[in-house]
Parts: C-alpha cells; sequence; structure tokens
C-alpha cells in the first residue's frame, strides 16, 4: 500500500515514510492509494477478537507485510495497549436499549488520543531502530525531535506516547500558570529522560507562534529533524479505525436475543474538532463496516456544522457577522498537539469542551478529497488528478480568505454519510446533568456530553430500529471543572467518590520536572532544545556495547 498527498503530485510513499514525514511538502495530508475492502468472512473470522487482534487485522490492510510484518505489527500492538487500564482497550457501555457509549479514555492520560498516541510512538520508535540497525559503527543515528505545544488538554498524551522511546526527544510547550494544576502534573510529572516540558512565561498563542517559527526554520528543523504528532498523521487515523470494528462486535453481544447487528441501523455519534477520530469512522464504513450515518457532534466552534448546513465552509459565519472571513493567521497545521490553530483574536471560541476549540478541523482536508473525486469525471488517475486539483484550489481559497464555497454536489456527497449539530456550553452543561440523573447514572466529560446532546438531537428522526453508539472521550476527571460546575448543586454527587479515579490522586505532589523559559522567545526555546538534544546525542556504538 502506497500513500499520496490530497493536493496532488506523483510523490508515492510507503507507510513508513508516511508516518515519518507527516503533512505533504505540498501542504496536503497523506491518503492511501485506494481503500482496501475486508476479506469475505470477516464477521464471522473476526467476531471474537480482542482489541489487539483486530488492530493486527485491520492495520495489516494499511501496510504492506514486506514493510512491517504481521509479527511485528502485533509485537507493537500488544505494546500499544497493554498500557490501557480495561481488558477491552475500548469497553462499550449500555446506557438505554438504543444507546451506547464507547469509552475510548481508559489509556495512561484518561483520554481518547492514547488511543492513536500510543501505538504512533511505538511505530516511530520501530522505524528509527531499524534505520539506525543498519548504519556502521560511528555514524550518527537517526533521531527525532518531536515538539508540540498544548493548552493542557492533549499535550500528556503525546508525552506518554513517546516517554522512554529510544532516538526520540519529546519537547512539549506550554503555557507557565494557564494549565489546569492536574493537566501541568500529568505532563510533569514524566520524567523520563527524554521528555521535556517547557513552560513558557507568556500565553498559549505564544507557544504556538513560538512552534510556527521553529517549523519555519528550514536550518534548525533539518539539524534537529522536527517532527510533528499531530492529529493529521495517518497513523493516528488508521489506529482509530479499529474501535469502530470492535463496538459492531460488542454491540452485538449487548442486542436482547435473536436480535442481530445486521438487522438494525447502527448510527456513530462522535464529538468533533481536528475530524480526526470521526474520519476513522468513515473508513471503516467505506472498509465495509456497516452504519447508517456518521453524526459529527461540534460545541460552539461549528465550522464544520456550519458546513452541513449550507455547503459554506468559513471560518466565521458570514450569514451572522456579515464579515469577510478573513480573520487573521492561523497557526500551523503540524506541530501542534492541541486541535488549536486559530488565536483567541482570529475567532477560536473557548468553550467547557477545549480540546475541540479549533478554528478549521485539519482532517476535514481528507474527507474533501473523497467528495471531490466522487464528483471528477474521467478514468481512475484522472479522478485523482482532478480531486488533487481541486483540493489544492479549495485549500489555497481558505487560507486566503478564510472561506470557499464548495459546489453543491459536493454537500450533497457529504450528506450521504454524516449528519452534524452544533453544541452550546450550555446545553453541555445540561447533558452531564440529565445523564447524572437518568436511569443509568451516567458522569460524561464534556466532549462526551457534546456528542451525547447532538444524539438526543438527531434521535428525533431516527427510524425506531436505529441505534446509537456515542463516542466518549475523556475521563470527567479530566475536565472537573465542567464536570463539577455542572454537578455541584446536586447532593448526592461526591466529585472524589464519583469521579476520582486513583491514579489522579497525590499527582499533584509528585515530583515534576519542568524547563522554564522567562519569555516567549522562540530563541529562547532553541536554545533548550539545542542544550539538551546536544547533550543526548551520540554515535552508532559497536554491537555488543550498550
Ligand atoms: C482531540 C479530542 C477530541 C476531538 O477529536 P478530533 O479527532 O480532533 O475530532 C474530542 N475530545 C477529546 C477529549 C479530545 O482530546
Amino acid at each position: 500500500m502506497k500513500y499520496f498527498s490530497t493536493r496532488g503530485g506523483d510523490e508515492r510513499l510507503s507507510f513508513e515514510e508516511t508516518v515519518l514525514t507527516g503533512l505533504a511538502p505540498n501542504g496536503g495530508l497523506y491518503i492511501p492509494e485506494h481503500i482496501p475492502s475486508l476479506p469475505q468472512n470477516w464477521k464471522s473470522d473476526w467476531k471474537d477478537y480482542s482489541f489487539v487482534d483486530l488492530s493486527v487485522a485491520v492495520l495489516s490492510l494499511y501496510i504492506s507485510p514486506d514493510e512491517v510484518s504481521q509479527a511485528e505489527l502485533r509485537q507493537l500492538v500488544e505494546k500499544s495497549y497493554k498500557t490501557f487500564r480495561h481488558p477491552d482497550v475500548t469497553p462499550l457501555k449500555k446506557l438505554d436499549d438504543k444507546t451506547f457509549v464507547l469509552e475510548l479514555f481508559h489509556g495512561p492520560t484518561f483520554a481518547f488520543k492514547d488511543v492513536a498516541l500510543q501505538l504512533l510512538g511505538n511505530l516511530f520508535e520501530f522505524f528509527l531502530l531499524r534505520r539506525n540497525a543498519g548504519k556502521a559503527e560511528g555514524e550518527e543515528p537517526e533521531r527525532l525531535t518531536v515538539v508540540g505545544a498544548t493548552s493542557g488538554d492533549t499535550g500528556s498524551a503525546a508525552i506518554y506516547g513517546l516517554r522512554n522511546k529510544a532516538n526520540i526527544s519529546i519537547f512539549i510547550l506550554h503555557p507557565k500558570g494557564r494549565v489546569s494544576p492536574i493537566q501541568e502534573a500529568q505532563m510533569t510529572t514524566v520524567t523520563d529522560a527524554n521528555v521535556h516540558n517547557v513552560a513558557v512565561k507568556g500565553t498559549f498563542d505564544d507557544c504556538q507562534d513560538i512552534l510556527k517559527s521553529l517549523f519555519a526554520d528550514r536550518e534548525f528543523n533539518a539539524t534537529h529533524r522536527l517532527a510533528a504528532v499531530n492529529s493529521i498523521n495517518w497513523a493516528r487515523i488508521v489506529a482509530q479505525t479499529v474501535y469502530y470494528f470492535l463496538s459492531y462486535f460488542h454491540l452485538q453481544s449487548q442486542l436482547p436475543a435473536g436480535t442481530s447487528v445486521d438487522d438494525i441501523e447502527i448510527q456513530y455519534v462522535v464529538p468533533t474538532g481536528n475530524f480526526g477520530d470521526i474520519l476513522a469512522g468513515y473508513y471503516a464504513k467505506r472498509m465495509g463496516l456497516p452504519m447508517s450515518k456518521l453524526v459529527v457532534a461540534t460545541n460552539e466552534n461549528d465550522i464544520l456544522a456550519r458546513f452541513w448546513k449550507s455547503g459554506k465552509y468559513e471560518k466565521v459565519d458570514s450569514t451572522v457577522t456579515g464579515d469577510d472571513g478573513s480573520s487573521g493567521p492561523t497557526a500551523p497545521v503540524d506541530g501542534s498537539s492541541d486541535g488549536k490553530q486559530g488565536t483567541a483574536s482570529s475567532g477560536v471560541r473557548e468553550t467547557l469542551s477545549p480540546a475541540m476549540d479549533v478554528m478549521v478541523s485539519s482532517n476535514f482536508e481528507r474527507l474533501l478529497w473523497y467528495l471531490a473525486f466522487e464528483n471528477a469525471s474521467g478514468t481512475q488517475p484522472e479522478k485523482e488528478a482532478e480531486a488533487g486539483k481541486f483540493l489544492d484550489g479549495w485549500m489555497s481559497g481558505m487560507k486566503a480568505n478564510g472561506r470557499v464555497e464548495l459546489p453543491i454536489a459536493v454537500l450533497e456527497s457529504a450528506r450521504k454519510d454524516f449528519l452534524a449539530e452544533r453544541i452550546s456550553d450550555e446545553e453541555t452543561l445540561a447533558t452531564i446533568q440529565a445523564y447524572f440523573g437518568g436511569n443509568v447514572p451516567y458522569i460524561a466529560d464534556p466532549h462526551t456530553a457534546v456528542a451525547l446532546a447532538a444524539s438526543r438531537i438527531v434521535a428525533k428522526d431516527n427510524s425506531s430500529n436505529t441505534h446509537q453508539i456515542v463516542l466518549s472521550t475523556a475521563h470527567p476527571a479530566k475536565f472537573s471543572e465542567a464536570v463539577s460546575r455542572a454537578l455541584e448543586g446536586y447532593q448526592q454527587f461526591n466529585f472524589d467518590r464519583d469521579v476520582l479515579p486513583e491514579e489522579f490522586r497525590g499527582l499533584l505532589e509528585k515530583e515534576k520536572r519542568v524547563i522554564d523559559v522567562e519569555r516567549p522567545d522562540v530563541e529562547l526555546v532553541k536554545a533548550v532544545i539545542e542544550r539538551v538534544v546536544g547533550h543526548q546525542a551520540g554515535k552508532i556504538k559497536a554491537a555488543g556495547s550498550i
């Protein structure tokens, strides 16, 4: 299987090159040259598979065996999901006869990004070790310097994915004192030698700007081989397709006797920011996993919900503000481990579900490519070339004007597979309350609550045999402010007893390691990276030596 850029060109990359490259040189995202279909007897062959078994089965459809053998893939996957606390890795919980929650937060940092980042870290390490094994004594080993910025919510997943990995250093910038204490502690209590938390005196936007300058500095970038682990990395998407398959089988085992999953309609509802989680569902659907529709649930940063209503893809809602949409610069797609791509001044709203506070959804570009392809004409290569050209034009339009109006045929194609809803902070809080007070009391984090709220809205138009699987992306303790605010009035609610996991107790008192940077100045951050990485660099040693 080879990969090419959504913005066209003749470049064809292996899986390894795709994963190590991240963003294509022409600004596009890599997609597989075709979407594989499922083996003939997948329903019976896979029905008792564990998460690990399913990962091997699904991933090997996207990775040529001469790149990563089945045995190697199994080892990588086993290592990646050993860190999860639940035996199912991503368990499916029943809320009522028609509503199920797919919990994706049982990994080391209690959020869904662990599912992909645990695997990505191991893939990086595997590829680097293999490249270095072929080098002679005294040669420079290949190394990666992963850099990211976080406002707190997702930096820890990247750190836990890359901690203690050979030949990789990771630097995560956060705004000093502006990250919640638990989130700060989740990052800074990881004291592995290759993990470097950088506390920048400044704002999250300052951190984003520093990151942008680092990646734009060709010389520095080449010297240190900078890499990003953000949600456009193909490995993250493909890792996430696995739980859609698992939930299909687990749904079957929770349906009343005599009911088959193939006699009902399955609708997936996904809290969406950068469109990575739900895009994985789209690939699963295209591969042949039965589902009716995927529901995009956004918070007040609703660019996607507006697209599905109007066909306009625009940063600022022109129908409300009359704004011309060109609302300031956006940070680069690469580099960030958080979704945020704009600055507060450019219109990102701060909401109670911060991991979904994005201006534009980077992975949406991949879906747009498929929609453009469907509406192109000619032979397969002609259609591919046309889709690449469309995407290049649309994305330049987006960059220049902050908006692009897509052909009506594209909107119609998008509506075949997706519905979309926008949920306000008020509705988010009310939903946390409603599910806490429900028949099966469930404490949802604010991101999950956005999806639950959307599931209720779309359910009104569902057929009577539609079952919903709502993806739950974070443990409620991770977003304690919103959860406590919603539930503080309930006498029977006790945060420490009902929400706080064992792993978070005492976290604030643990040993921390952090590098302070006194000014938001890229040169200071460069000096930190140079000092630390220079110190760790070494030459390939003779075989047998340590
Ligand atoms: C990243 C994140 C999301 C959004 O996922 P995308 O793939 O960016 O759409 C939702 N919830 C939580 C808790 C997240 O961390």
